[in-house]
């Protein structure tokens, strides 16, 4: 198994029909012992005891960094280490550039991109002292290309700002043998975007995509396990496109 007896920390993954629970499932099939962060909301411990009894599911916030680090604090009570961490959580919206308030900023750019610097924060120093570590930050197209299908122009900028940062990571602790990547992917098929793609979208969308199909989570959770494992053992600071050929750069 590629990630035995690794700790794996996904925040943002108790929606049972997200990214961020795909890659639980895909890296607990794979020896992983996962941690499921998330909003009390989204209930994570019954997430996570969908997995059994090795899996644990807490309740934090990406926004507040007490929260990150006493979710920390409680995984290392009880698994002693974090060999993984993928910065998951994130919320979208779809808003035409002039239309964007404040608000609609702080809460776009706080999930994704605050939530991924609170939540590496947290991790970062028991990483540091194992001298080992993988991050994976989920990114999305839409940071590539100025826009996904849905989300406006400042989710555009908040996953744009998590591919720096992970860039960023991985330049200043590859000497502690931490490896930083993101995965950006394009159309998936989750909660976030469910009835939100007009049918009449819908065919236009699809021919845009070579592989011509809308992505299913395990296409995304498979890549963010390759990241995750030894396979990717060289690979830092790289970012991997999964969009069926949505943007070919
Ligand atoms: P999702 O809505 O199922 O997952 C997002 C999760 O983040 C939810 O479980 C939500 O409760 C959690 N969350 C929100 N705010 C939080 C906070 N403050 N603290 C902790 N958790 C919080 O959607 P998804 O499609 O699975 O999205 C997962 C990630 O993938 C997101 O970062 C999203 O932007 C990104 N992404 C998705 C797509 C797609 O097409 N589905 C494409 C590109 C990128």
């Amino acid at each position: 198994m590629l990630l035995n007896d690794k700790v794996a920390v996904i925040t943002g993954g108790a929606g049972l029909n997200g990214l961020g629970f795909a890659t639980a499932r895909m890296m607990a099939a794979q020896g992983a012992k996962v941690v499921i962060l998330d909003l009390d909301m989204a209930q994570p411990a019954a997430a996570a005891a969908q997995l059994g009894p090795d899996h644990l599911g807490l309740v934090a916030n990406v926004t507040d960094k007490a929260s990150c680090e006493a979710a920390v604090a409680q995984i290392q009570a009880r698994y002693g280490r974090i060999d993984i961490l993928v910065n998951n959580a994130g919320v979208t919206q779809p808003a035409k550039f002039l239309d964007i308030t404040g608000a609609d900023y702080d809460r776009i750019m706080d999930v994704s991109l605050r939530g991924t610097l609170y939540a590496s924060q947290a991790v970062l120093p028991l990483m540091q002292a194992q001298k080992s570590g993988a991050i994976v930050c989920i990114s999305s197209v839409s940071a590539q290309r100025g826009g996904g299908i849905l989300g406006g122009p400042h989710y555009s900028a908040a996953k744009a700002g998590v591919l720096g940062l992970a860039r960023a990571m991985a330049r200043e602790y590859g000497g502690s043998n931490i490896r930083v990547n993101c995965v950006t992917p394009g159309l998936i098929a989750t909660d976030i975007n469910k009835g939100k793609i007009p049918e009449d979208k819908r065919q236009g969308i699809l021919d845009g995509i070579p592989l011509a199909r809308i992505g299913e989570p395990n296409d995304v959770a498979g890549c963010v396990v390759f990241l995750a494992s030894d396979l990717s053992k060289y690979c830092t600071g790289i970012t991997l496109d999964v969009n069926g050929g949505m943007l070919i750069h």
